[in-house]
C-alpha cells in the first residue's frame, strides 16, 4: 500500500515531517508522497529520516490554479519529482507564491475584523510554519469561538461564499502545469471530485483540456472520491492516456477522520505499481 498525498505540518497539515514518517512506517505504508501546498520544506526534512528507516519518500507539491472564463474556482495541481530535484527556478517561484499567501493573509485579517472578529495576523501565523493558509486561520476562529467547526469556519468566513472572503493570487492552471514540467516534474490533476462537476461529459471535456495543456496524470483514487468516482476517473485516465495517482490528502488532526494509507472509511488501498506507472510515464 502507498500514499502520494499527504500534508506536513509545514503547509496546513498537523504533523511534522519526522511523526509523518514514522506513521508510514507504523501504518505499513511502502511509499509516501509529500505533497504540501507551495513548499517543499517538510520533503526536504523528512528526506534523511526516511532514508535511514527504509521508507521510500517521493517528493511533490500541490498548487492552487484557477482557470480564467470557466465556472471551475480552483484546480489543485499536483506535481511529483519522480527523477530529479526539482528546479531551483521552481523553487523561487514557490517562494513568491508564499509571498502571495502573506498579502491575502493581510487582507483577510482587515476584513474579519470590520466583521467584528477580534484576530491579530500573529496568532494565526504562531500556527503556520513555512506557509499560513485558511486552515491556521480557521483553529484560531474554533480556538476563540467564533465558531465549533472547521466547516463553520469556512461556511461563516473563510469560504468562497462568505462575505469575509478575500481572493489570494493564483497562478493559472496551464503556467502551473507548464511550470512543473520545465522544473522536471509531472504535473497531475488533484482530486477531481472537487472541480465540482455535475455534468460528466462537461467534466471530462474540462479535464481533457488540461490534458492538452500539458497534464500527464489524474488522482483517481482519493479519499472523496466514491467507487463511483474512482471508477469514472479510471475511465478517463485511460481515454486520455492519463497515468493513475492517489493519495489520501492526509492532514493530521484538521482532517481527523481521513488515515494516512487507508483514507476515509478504508476506501484506499493504493497499491505499488500506481508510482511504477507513474514512473514509467515520465520516463
Ligand atoms: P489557502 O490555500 O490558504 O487559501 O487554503 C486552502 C485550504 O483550505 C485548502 O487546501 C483546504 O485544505 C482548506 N479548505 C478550503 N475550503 C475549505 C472548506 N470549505 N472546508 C474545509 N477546508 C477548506
Ligand atoms: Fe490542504
Ligand atoms: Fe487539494
Ligand atoms: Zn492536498
Amino acid at each position: 500500500m502507498i500514499d502520494l498525498h499527504s500534508h506536513t505540518n509545514e503547509s496546513d497539515g498537523t504533523f511534522t515531517p519526522g511523526e509523518l514518517v514514522d506513521l508510514a512506517m507504523e501504518r505499513g505504508v511502502e511509499a509516501l508522497a509529500i505533497s504540501d501546498h507551495d513548499t517543499f520544506a517538510g520533503f526536504d526534512q523528512a528526506l534523511p529520516l526516511a532514508q535511514s528507516r527504509g521508507l521510500e519518500l517521493v517528493c511533490g507539491i500541490e498548487l492552487s490554479t484557477r482557470v480564467p472564463g470557466t465556472r471551475v474556482r480552483t484546480v489543485h495541481l499536483l506535481g511529483y519529482f519522480l527523477h530529479q530535484p526539482p528546479a531551483a527556478e521552481f523553487r523561487k517561484w514557490l517562494d513568491e507564491l508564499i509571498e502571495g499567501r502573506r498579502d491575502r493573509n493581510q487582507r483577510l485579517i482587515t476584513s474579519l475584523r470590520e466583521r467584528g472578529v477580534d484576530i491579530d495576523l500573529r496568532e494565526v501565523e504562531k500556527l503556520g510554519r513555512t506557509l499560513t493558509g485558511r486552515p491556521h486561520f480557521a483553529r484560531v476562529l474554533i480556538q476563540k469561538g467564533y465558531v465549533s467547526s472547521f466547516d463553520e469556519a469556512f461556511r461563516n468566513y473563510l469560504g468562497e461564499s462568505a462575505p469575509s472572503y478575500v481572493e489570494r493570487f493564483a497562478p493559472y492552471v496551464v503556467e502551473a502545469i507548464q511550470r512543473v514540467v520545465d522544473a522536471g516534474g509531472l504535473p497531475v490533476l488533484a482530486h477531481p471530485i472537487r472541480l465540482g462537476f455535475r455534468d460528466y461529459d462537461a467534466e471530462e471535456k474540462f479535464i481533457g483540456e488540461l490534458r492538452d495543456a500539458g497534464l500527464r496524470g489524474i488522482e483517481v483514487f482519493h479519499s472523496d472520491h466514491r467507487p463511483a468516482d474512482m471508477a469514472r476517473y479510471a475511465g478517463i485516465a485511460s481515454k486520455y492516456n492519463l497515468a493513475v495517482s492517489g493519495g489520501s490528502d492526509f492532514h493530521g488532526e484538521v482532517k481527523p477522520q481521513i488515515s494516512l494509507g487507508t483514507g476515509y472509511n478504508g476506501n484506499l488501498n493504493i497499491p505499488k505499481s500506481v508510482l511504477e506507472g507513474l514512473r514509467a510515464v515520465q520516463g
